[in-house]
This record gives C-alpha cells, structure tokens and sequence, in this order.
C-alpha cells in the first residue's frame, strides 16, 4: 500500500502504561484499515497546542485520557450528546474539513461489557457508584437509562458527588453521600469508579456495602487483582470483575466512529488478558 497511514493515537499524562495501541492494532488488523495509532505524553499546559496541532497536521483522531478529558470537551467544537451530557471527552474525531468532534465511550464501554459481556443485571437493582470524577460523568446517564431501581454515588469529596447529582437528576432516581453516610444495607452492584487502585488503595467505604449476591466492578484494572477486587473478594462478594472489557469496549466505539466499521471485541479482549499475563 502506498498511501501513508492514517494517524491515530491516545494524549494522556502518564500514558506509557496504555494498552490502546495494542487493542487499536488488533481492530486495525481484524479490518483491513490501514492506520498507526501512538501514545502522546502531553501535560496539561500543552494539550490544547498538541491537539490542535495534530489535527492541522492530518491526524485523524484521538483518545484523550486523565487528566484531559475536561479539557478535550473544551477544545471540541462540538460534541455527540452523550459528550455534551457528560462534560468530558475520552474520543476526538476530524469532522468535515477542519472541525474536532468529541465524543464520550466511556459509558458505552462500561454497559457493554455489564450488561452484554458479563450478563450483569442492572435494572430494578441497588446500584452503588464510588467515585465522582471523569469516568463517572461519563457512565451516569447511560446506567440511569437502565432503570436501576436506586443509583447511589459516594464520593470521598462530597461537594463532587453533589454536584453530579444535581448534572444528572432528571435522568432518574440518584442520591449522593460521602463515604460515612452510605445508605444501609448490601447493594446488588458496586462499581469503583476512583482511581484509588492506580495507587493500590481501597476507598474508605464499609463493607456492609457487600452482601452474597453483590456484584463488584472496578474500572481499574491490571496484571495482578486490583486492591478494590481484594477487598470485594475477601468480604465475600458473589463476583469481582476488573475493567478490562470495559476497555476494550469503548476502544470499540471510538474506533468504530472514525472509521465506520464495528470491530469485533471478544478475541482482541482474550489477547489482551493473554498479553497482560492476567490469565
Ligand atoms: P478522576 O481523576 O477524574 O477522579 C478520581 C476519583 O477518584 C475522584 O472521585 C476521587 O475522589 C477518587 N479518589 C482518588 N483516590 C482516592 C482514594 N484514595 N480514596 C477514595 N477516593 C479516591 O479519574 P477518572 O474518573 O477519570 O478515573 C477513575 C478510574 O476509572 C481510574 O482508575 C481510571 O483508570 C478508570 N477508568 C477506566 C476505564 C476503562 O476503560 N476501564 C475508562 C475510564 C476510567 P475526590 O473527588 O475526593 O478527589
């Protein structure tokens, strides 16, 4: 093939630890694109001027990770609905000639691999949410649409978790508390959405939270369990998922806006865990 690839990649700080080149790799080659995809390690003060000049320079597209994805909603010119619900960006897009489209798969990703991959039953359920930052914003709505029957979200900053009630409340039933007011009894999901298993923390939350039949998800994930699925395990949890489909599922969206075409997502999420050494 003579025409040059076209240009993907992923702008975050850190970004090293990424594994999108390996899953965008694998959709690229399952379908016949011809494209590279490659990790920027951009801080903050340059993620305008990096995005920017990507794009001028015939990029194509972008994932955006922490900490940019506010900042990507900012520079997009303009946003799917689901990025504008949001207020975060994880995909930027080239749009028409010149324009940059942001998108958020996060949410998309999340219930795939919930509800599709892991037959996880959401609806009419107890549903605790920890954590009230990006990924958080991203995934309300799309959880809220599944009709869970309550949809708590517990923050260590409680003014956080507040301010994404009031964002999201018309969507559905959603209360929110800090770590010490946590409604009783056991919820039927518990998703960790903080970052505190990057560090190998676990958030400061009762176990009550967790009876026999709880499911437990974190967003986070890596080659041994993260803290958060120790925890769950050891306070006898019915399951304790990590979110490597998570990943690869919303790696599938984005994929699939820039260039139109669906990639299949179980064989790449199997290399994936092979590759990672988790299975
Ligand atoms: P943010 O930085 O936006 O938010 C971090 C959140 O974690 C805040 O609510 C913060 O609380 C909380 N937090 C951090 N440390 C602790 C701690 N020690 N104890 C309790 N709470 C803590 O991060 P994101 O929302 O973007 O990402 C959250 C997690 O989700 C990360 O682990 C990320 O890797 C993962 N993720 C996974 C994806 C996947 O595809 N699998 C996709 C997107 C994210 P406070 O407000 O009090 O500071």
């Amino acid at each position: 093939m003579n025409t040059p690839p076209d240009q993907y990649g992923v702008v975050g700080h850190p970004v090293a630890h990424s594994f999108s080149p390996f899953i965008h790799g694998m959709f690229a080659r399952q379908t016949n694109q011809h494209l590279v995809y490659r990790l920027y390690d951009v801080p903050p003060a340059q993620f305008r001027s990096h995005v920017l000049e990507f794009f001028a320079r015939g990029g194509r597209g972008l994932n955006v990770t922490v900490p940019h994805k506010l900042a990507a909603a900012e520079l997009a010119n303009e946003l799917t609905p689901r990025a504008e619900r949001a207020g975060a960006v994880n995909t930027l897009a080239l749009h028409g000639e010149n324009q940059i489209l942001g998108d958020n798969t996060d949410g998309a990703g999340l219930v795939q691999d919930l509800v599709v991959n892991l037959s996880v039953a959401v609806a009419k359920r107890r549903v605790l949410i920890i954590g009230a930052g990006g990924a958080t914003r991203g995934v309300l709505a799309p959880l809220l649409m599944l009709g869970p029957a309550e949809l708590v979200i517990a923050n260590r900053t409680l003014e956080r978790a507040r301010e994404l009630a009031q964002d999201f409340v018309d969507l559905g039933t959603l209360l929110c508390c800090d770590f010490n007011q946590l409604p009783e009894g056991a919820f039927d999901l518990v998703i960790n959405a903080t970052s505190a298993s990057l560090s190998g923390e676990v958030p400061a939350v009762s176990a009550a939270v967790i009876g026999a039949g709880t499911v437990c998800y974190d967003m986070a994930y890596g080659k041994e369990d993260t803290a958060f699925v120790r925890w769950a395990r050891e306070n006898g949890c019915s399951s304790a998922l990590q979110g490597w489909g998570m990943l690869v599922e919303q790696a599938a969206e984005s994929f699939e806006l820039w260039r139109g075409v669906r990639p299949e997502t179980a064989p790449v999420l199997t290399a994936l865990k092979r590759q990672s050494q988790i299975l």
